[in-house]
This record gives C-alpha cells, structure tokens and sequence, in this order.
C-alpha cells in the first residue's frame, strides 16, 4: 500500500494513493485504516511530510564508498546520530540555511517509517514494525558539522529533512536503485544492496539502544558523491518504486 499526509482546510490528514487518487483516513495508518468517505486526486494536493516522528534516527556512512570518501575510515557497526523534528520538510518544502552556513549538502537516502512501538526487534520480525519505505534529504551543514566537533547543529537545522513524496511498503529494501540529481544532473547513484547494515540489522540494532515510535522516521545512510547546494539549485533524490523527492534550495 501507498500513503501519503495531505493538508486539507488546514489540517493534515492520511491517505492511501490508488492509482492517481488518494482516499482520506481518520486516523494515521498505523494499527488499523480507517477511511472518512472522502477522496480527491493525487495532483491536487498539498503532501506533507509522511510521517509523525518524534525522532528522525540517522546512519553515517552506511554505504562503503561514502565512508571512503568521508576519509575518516569504515564504521564497524553503524553509527547512529538524530535529526530533531523541527527538521521536517514537506516533499516540495523549500530547502534554506541561514546565512552563516558556508556549505550546504544534499544527501539522497532511503528512509522508513515505523508502524507500531519497537524495541528490542529480531532482525528477521523487522517487516511488521515498518509502514514503509520514502525518500529523504539529510540536508547537512557540512562546515557546521565538522567545525562544532558533533552532528547536532549541523544536522537538525529548520528544514534539513524534506521527505516522501509517499510511503509504502511495496518495495523490497534490499535492492533498490537510488539517485540524487542537482539541476538534472546525476551526483549520486548507488543500490541498497550495498548497506554495510540492512534494513532488518539496521532496524535490531537500533532498538537494542532506543524505541522507536509510530511514525518515527530511520534513514538509512547516503552513497558516494556528496556535494554542496547553492539557492536557486533543484535537488531530486529518487528512490526505485518510490518516486522523486524535488526541493529547490531558497
Ligand atoms: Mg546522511
């Protein structure tokens, strides 16, 4: 199944895509779907973030090639950092930094949704705590980030974590073409077969330490090719069966 989060007379409400259609919910799909009667096409929305995270749970350098290029030498078991929700971006929110950031990076991700209270999860149960799979911009500080020493302010500034444009769960994670485009051109292209930690691993490994809401969001690390942004750029990270993830940087 598809879901998006849509504003409708500003609220923001749930619901499943079919086809070019969206079927509003009561209730976010987490334990049961619970449909309203209403529906309205897909194009004529105002997506959101889809997703209600208290926590946006991050991976660096999940891909070995994105490791090497960070040149500070391959992690042995993930490591975890957060983003803060003030992070949370709408699909085609606008991407800014205040003045003061000299550089600012995109990093196209897979991210996930969790669908019911996790903790302590067995890498093989790892399907029925997910809702589903999205695309994610860690939109990175990079001058901030290695100049404080740690991740948080570089990491969790307004907006630094645009996200969907859906989620769903009918993708397989372990294999999935991903790409980022700057203004069209490709500058990352890497497969979800090349995580160091899968998403089942992934998904054990961080709730041995913390649990994990429903509607929390996990990203799972970015590929080789990061780079800098600049206003007036158009980032797109596409996720295989996915979609596109368009921001313009302001
Ligand atoms: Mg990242």
């Amino acid at each position: 199944m598809k879901f998006v989060k849509i504003e409708r007379d500003g609220q923001a409400v749930w619901g499943e895509v079919r086809e070019d259609t969206v079927f509003t919910l009561t209730q976010p799909p987490f334990e049961r779907l619970s449909y309203d009667g209403a529906s309205c096409p897909l194009g004529e929305c105002t997506l959101l973030a889809p997703c209600e995270a208290t926590k946006i749970v991050c991976v660096g350098k999940n891909y070995y090639d994105h490791a090497v290029e960070m040149g500070e030498g391959v992690p042995d078991k993930p490591i975890l950092f957060l983003k803060a929700p003030n992070t949370i971006n709408c699909p085609d929110g606008a991407v800014h930094a205040p003045d003061f950031v000299q550089r600012l990076d995109y990093e196209g991700e897979l991210a996930f949704v969790i669908r019911r209270r996790a903790k302590d999860v067995k890498a093989e149960d790892y399907a029925g705590y997910i809702l589903g799979y999205t695309c994610l911009n860690d939109v990175t500080a990079r001058d901030i980030q290695k100049g404080d020493g740690q991740w948080s302010r570089g990491k969790s500034m307004d907006g630094f974590a645009p996200m969907g444009p859906v989620v769903t769960d009918e993708v397989d994670p372990a294999d999935l073409a991903i790409e980022t485009r700057l203004n069209g051109k490709v500058v990352q292209s890497g497969r979800t077969s090349q995580f160091m930690t899968k998403v089942p691993e992934l998904l054990a490994f961080i709730t041995a330490s913390m649990t994990l809401e429903p509607g929390d969001v996990v990203t799972t690390g970015t590929p080789a090719g990061i780079g800098p942004m600049h206003p007036g750029d158009t980032v797109e990270v596409e996720v295989e069966g996915i979609g596109v993830l368009r921001n313009v940087v302001k």
